[in-house]
């Protein structure tokens, strides 16, 4: 459970699902029309605020720069804010509202990505909860992914992803998902999980939540990121891709993907405030295309050389680049340039487009080789 203590909840969702899973939960709730913003991004974590649905919430990753090979995920914003408290967490210089918003409305949210599916019947869209929070934290509080999960089950080219830190998957153990979700995890060594990523599951919750949803027929992702430099990195990270393969299937890992530590210049000085024991930003950083923060390449390159060594021992396969072939999950990195790829993978995709190409051939061939054969030209833009 998160420790939401209590939630507002706009008049216009009284009538919502999300109002029984609240009262299940036992949280107290109060319907109030405008609720004051909060200027500090903590301020709002303990307070859910229950809100409709304003504008369009199905966007593209908002990360996307035409500088890297980006994976091209689409995102639904369906949550705003997050019970959690990692250092490096990008929220606390992103929102200009702390208060921890979740979406009452979610019909109104299925009907516009039902639309977009719709429109573009030949092409597979992966579709995730996650851009502006956890997609599982407050699982026991909202009830959002289990309808999401069973929504999802009837579009026949899209896929929801629910990532997480938590190991709220108690909720979605019995949804009839058809394999149309994917429930991943956003997985760190296990002295980064201890000391940055803060009122998260920890690591062995996690490991234990993953299996559960494996032996529940989900399809899984694991994203180790951000990668973070410490003394002693190389056999913290192994043992956490060993133990993670083993908690899962590799015939239901969907995807895998790799990213290091990442931030806009001025999240330094928030970091060093907000989190005055943490040491994430001593270690040398220099500025990237895209004008974020992050270590020079040949430390990247070392992270990541190890990393992949160990995924492909422990998946038992030689090669991990998606270019070679859909028989072991996809793997790619988050934010990363052409050369990166292709000094640690031997190949690259050309762009984000053939990217999210591959992508869906991963998911056609290995999961749904009932949907057509997906074509390049439907993945264009
Ligand atoms: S789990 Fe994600 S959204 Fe939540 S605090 Fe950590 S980095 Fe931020």
């Amino acid at each position: 459970m998160s420790n939401i203590k209590q939630a507002i909840v706009d008049p216009s969702q009284v009538d919502s699902e999300l109002i029984k899973a609240l009262e299940q939960a036992g949280i107290d709730y109060v319907v109030q029309d405008e609720v004051a913003i909060k200027k500090n991004y903590r301020a709002g974590k303990k307070q859910l605020v229950v809100v409709d649905k304003k504008g369009d919430a199905l966007d593209t990753c908002a990360t996307i720069s035409d500088h890297y090979i980006c994976c091209n995920v689409k995102v639904l914003k369906s949550i705003s804010n997050c019970p959690y408290d990692c250092s490096y967490c990008f929220l606390q210089n992103y929102l200009n509202d702390g208060n921890t918003k979740v979406v009452g409305n979610d019909t109104a949210l299925i009907e516009e990505v039902k639309e977009a599916c719709f429109k573009q019947p030949d092409r597979i869209f992966r579709i995730g909860t996650w851009e502006l929070g956890d997609s599982l934290a407050l699982e026991h509080e909202t009830g959002q992914a289990q309808r999401l999960i069973t929504a999802f089950r009837d579009i026949p080219n899209a896929v929801l992803e629910l990532k997480t830190k938590s190991d709220s998957v108690n909720p979605i153990l019995n949804c009839d998902h058809q394999h149309k979700t994917v429930v991943s995890w956003s997985l760190n060594a296990n002295t980064i999980v201890e000391t940055q990523e803060h009122k998260t599951a920890r690591l062995q919750e996690r490991l234990i939540a993953l299996k559960k949803v494996t032996e529940a027929g989900y399809l899984v992702g694991l994203h180790v990121d951000p990668m973070i430099y410490f003394e002693g990195w190389e056999a913290d990270y192994e043992s956490l891709i060993r133990q993670a393969i083993q908690a899962t299937r590799p015939d239901q890992i969907a995807w895998i993907s790799l990213g290091s530590l990442r931030f806009n210049p001025e999240m330094k000085k928030k970091i060093e405030t907000n989190f005055p024991a943490s040491t994430i930003t001593y270690t040398e950083m220099i500025r990237g295309n895209d004008g974020k923060m992050r270590y020079p390449k040949p430390l990247r390159m070392r992270m990541y050389g190890h990393v992949i060594n160990v995924l492909a021992d422990a998946l038992g396969c030689d090669d991990l680049s998606p270019q070679t072939g859909f028989d072991k999950p996809l793997f790619y990195f988050c934010m990363e340039r052409w050369d990166v790829w292709h000094d640690l993978l031997g190949a690259s995709p050309t762009s984000i487009q053939d990217l999210d190409y591959l992508f869906a051939q991963s998911l056609q061939s290995r999961f749904f080789p009932s949907l057509p054969i997906p074509n390049k030209a439907d993945y264009a833009v």
